[in-house]
């Protein structure tokens, strides 16, 4: 095929020049990302060399090899993985497929104008091949897939298109050529500067990097000129080329805990997650038995910005006898958990797995049940400071796991805090919550809904707080699904102050009776929105409020559905009045007095309106409302 000229998508361009940019203080971390792409070509490589073992092309010896050229100024890194087709290059190089982008670009941009630029987001999202460009000002990658016949050179200055053209290669796997800027911080051709980096950036990549490099050796001694005396004249020393490798690929996991330096396990972490913060806390085991495996996993202490967007990745790394398997084992630990990092090491897995058989695999299943066990009580026995903090970042996903693993719902109920409405924007636990609990009370009390404040001064819990009784305060999408699925903690049934009954007084007869046609009226102004119409146990001070079904579906979750774009039917909700309330009083009034008054339909509708404004609702007819009260009040006063 001829030479092709393409345009970068725009989103590139933009990433490109924000990368560039905003990096140029870190511009080593290019050559990590460049080995991390290239140890994960060997990767794949490897995993479809399990299936397809003439992929390996007859030589087993899987490296990165870094070659510098301080004439040409040129810094090379290639690898023998799998490699790229055409449309792979295209592809990989020139769009991004990634969906969490734009937000990345965001939170790029805001931390630009506040602290500059934080270094870890480039690394928590993976940005990888495009910081080439931080240090060069062109990019030639050569490329071939294995198994294939043809390659491709790719070649851009990272402003604005690239060229592709097919070429040949004779070996598979990736060469990537910078032609480096001029003024850079550092040298990257010299062979110190590449060591150094490799060796703080890239010591645990699994496969050898690689550098033809200078060494020194001593000369044999008949072959040093000596003087009459025996003193040499001349060398005494020769230079030589040869390979060195400069990464160690150590396997810290299958080292005994006491052999293992804290900065090599925070080295590790940052190898394996791509995330330069400190992890929280790790894990780091040996199994033996039944079933032997080593695992070390690690917590992160910071959510990743795509934690909840886009397909995670660098979870569980998955080896056999040091033997790279796969990256994100999903099979090792459920989704809720998938924010843990790690690498297990299991000793008896057969080297020929694919993901389908991982599912079935006994041994798997037992590493995972096993693994889930100990994160759950690494968890819990976290100081509290440090578990409020982990709960902040991954709260929502542990709460996700009571609905999701229903052998572990106990355990994961211990885990779940909340804010309440005693507890002064400190979190809670269920058991802290039902040791609060007062003499007479039954339930444990909860309220879901869109933010904390609102809920914290909803109608809704008028009565309960006039009894001193503590709410749970559900903010969280993921609680409409906890609270369905965890009907009760240590036998006390968790009870929604929003939906049903309370149970805490009751209306009596007379005023039922009192009542009565009012509310018939009610019902058929208001028919259209609500359900029913009832004196409520619920209200103290405020006129009105709407409520539930027992078994309905709470007025949160209906927002939810619809804003996850269901076709929701409207669901009609009760209006409960306070019977105590002047303004309920003074319409009740209105209409057995004045029923022909124009203005009492006007007073029944403000009366729906003030309940759904004090739950946060939104009115239908906003202006409207405002209208009447204004009229209202021009009167009043
Ligand atoms: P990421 O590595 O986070 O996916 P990159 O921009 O670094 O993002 O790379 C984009 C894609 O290009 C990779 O996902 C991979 O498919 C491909 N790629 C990059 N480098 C190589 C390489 N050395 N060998 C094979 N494919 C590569």
């Amino acid at each position: 095929m001829s030479k092709e000229t393409r345009q970068f998508e725009t989103e590139v361009q933009q990433l490109m020049n924000l990368i560039v940019n905003s990096l140029y203080s870190n511009q080593e971390i290019f050559l990590r990302e460049l080995i991390s792409n290239a140890s994960d070509a060997i990767d794949k490589l490897r995993f479809e060399a399990q299936t397809h073992t003439e992929l390996l092309e007859g030589e087993g010896d899987l490296h990165i090899r870094i070659t510098p050229d301080a004439e040409k100024k040129t810094l090379t890194v290639s690898d023998n993985g799998i490699g790229m087709t055409y449309d792979d290059v295209i592809e990989n190089l020139g769009t991004i497929a990634k969906s969490g982008t734009a937000a990345f670009m965001q939170a790029l941009e805001e931390s630009k104008k506040s602290e500059g630029i934080a270094p870890e987001l480039i690394g928590q999202f993976g940005v990888g091949f495009y910081s080439a460009f931080i240090v060069a000002d062109k990019v030639t990658v050569e490329t071939r897939k294995a198994g294939e016949g043809e390659a491709v050179r790719w070649e851009s200055d990272g402003l604005g298109a690239y060229t592709v053209e097919t070429c040949s290669k004779k070996e598979h796997g990736t060469t990537i050529t910078l032609q480096l800027k001029e003024g850079l911080e550092e040298d990257f051709t010299e062979e110190w500067a590449i060591k150094r980096v490799v060796k703080q950036h890239s010591d645990f990549v699994a496969y050898p990097v690689i550098m033809n490099v200078e060494k020194t050796e001593a000369l044999p001694d008949e072959e040093i000129i000596k003087d009459s005396d025996g003193k040499p004249i001349g060398e005494t020393t020769k230079k030589f080329r040869a390979d060195e490798t400069l990464n160690s690929m150590k396997a810290i996991w299958a080292k005994p805990k006491s052999e293992v330096t804290e900065e090599e396990y925070s080295e590790f972490y940052r190898h394996i997650s791509h995330d330069w913060n400190a992890p929280l806390d790790k894990l780091h085991m040996k199994l033996e038995g039944t079933t032997e495996y080593d695992a070390l996993l690690y917590v992160p202490s910071k959510a990743p910005m795509d934690m909840y967007y886009t397909e995670k990745k660098n979870g569980i790394h998955l080896y056999c006898r040091r033997v790279f398997i796969m990256d994100d084992c999903t099979e090792l630990m459920p989704e809720y958990l998938g924010f843990i990092k790690g690498v297990v090491d299991a000793a008896d897995l057969n080297l020929n797995v694919s993901r389908e058989i991982l599912q079935q695999d006994r041994l798997v299943r037992n590493i995972r049940k096993n693994l889930v066990k100990k994160t759950l009580e690494l968890f819990s026995k976290m100081e509290k400071e440090t578990y409020d903090s982990f709960f902040d970042e991954f709260g929502a996903a542990i709460k996700s796991g009571i609905p999701m693993d229903h052998d572990n719902r106990d355990k994961i109920a211990k885990l779940i805090r909340y804010k309440t409405t005693k507890s002064d924007g400190a979190y809670v636990s269920l058991d802290e919550y039902v040791a609060n609990m007062k003499e007479d009370q039954e339930f444990i009390y909860y309220i879901t809904g869109e933010d904390l404040a609102s809920l914290a001064g909803s109608p809704h819990l008028e009565a309960l707080k006039a009894k001193d009784y503590e709410v749970l305060l559900m903010s969280d999408p993921v609680d409409e699904w906890v609270v369905q699925s965890l009907p009760e903690f240590e036998e006390k049934k968790l009870k929604s102050a929003e939906m049903g009954d309370l149970d805490l007084t009751e209306v009596d007869d007379e005023k039922k009776e009192a009542f009565k046609n009012f509310m018939e009226y009610l019902q058929k102004q208001l028919d259209d929105e609500i359900k029913e119409v009832k004196l409520s146990t619920r209200l103290k001070d405020s006129v009105s409020c709407l409520s539930g079904d027992a078994f309905g579906m709470s007025a949160y979750m209906e927002k939810i559905m619809k804003a996850s774009g269901q076709e929701m039917p409207k669901q009609k909700r009760v209006l409960e009045l306070n019977g105590s309330h002047a303004l309920v009083e003074a319409v009740k009034n209105m209409f057995e007095t004045d029923a022909g008054n124009p203005v009492l339909s006007d007073h029944a509708k403000v009366l729906y309106d003030l309940a759904v404004i004090s739950e946060g609702g939104r009115l239908e007819d906003p202006a409207l409302f405002s209208q009447r009260v204004g009229e209202l009040m021009a009167k009043a006063i």
